[in-house]
């Protein structure tokens, strides 16, 4: 199935070329969704990295936000990364702002300071093994609970959930050659 899965990249703003690129490259077709009708046409959803305070009111603007909880309610396996983890978290510390609030897990925005906004590191993860990520203004995980089980920490920081057919990483996977956490997600499409 993963080889014939349409996965959907929330393409209002942010990082989704890239994960376009990724998919494709795992040999998936993508599909960039923008309405409400466009998650009719995908088996899963990517929400990219960008700032997540401007994803949530795009979401709201656009009607997407009650249709994409709804299919997660269904099922349907949702991977966010960086800005899409914090919307998919139900908690986001000292914020109120507008969110999906799918997984069990609490956030802290912009955790690593401002000297360390960005930078690349070997990571270990869960069932994958080692593998490259980059952490752009990059949240980390600051409790997790139910489900949601840790995949990957960094510095005793979690910076990978997955609940289910939820998955969340705090770094930009599509933004490297390595290819094992998009492959990865299309397995956990069935
Ligand atoms: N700091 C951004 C936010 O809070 C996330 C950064 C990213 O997605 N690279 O939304």
């Amino acid at each position: 199935m993963a080889g014939k899965a349409t996965v959907g990249i929330l393409a209002m703003q942010g990082a989704f070329i890239e994960h376009e690129q990724a998919i494709k490259s795992c040999g998936a077709k993508s599909l960039q969704v923008r309405r409400a009708q466009d998650l009719r046409e995908i088996d899963a959803l990517i929400i990219p990295g960008g700032e997540s305070t401007t994803m949530g009111k795009l979401l709201e603007q656009f009607n997407l936000l009650e249709e994409i909880k709804f299919q997660a309610e269904q099922g349907m396996p949702m991977w966010g990364t960086c800005a899409g983890m914090i919307l998919m978290a139900k908690e986001i510390e000292n914020s109120d702002q507008i969110r999906l609030g799918l997984m069990n897990i609490e956030v802290k925005r912009n955790a690593y300071g401002r000297q360390v906004e960005s930078f690349e590191t070997a990571l270990e993860v869960k069932d994958i093994g080692i593998t490259r990520a980059v952490f752009i203004r990059a949240p980390y995980v600051q409790k997790v609970w139910g489900d949601a089980q840790v995949l990957a920490s960094y510095e005793d920081k979690i910076v990978m959930v997955r609940e289910n057919h939820l998955l969340a990483t705090a770094f930009h996977p599509e933004l490297t050659t390595k290819k094992e956490i998009p492959e990865y997600f299309l397995q956990m499409i069935k």
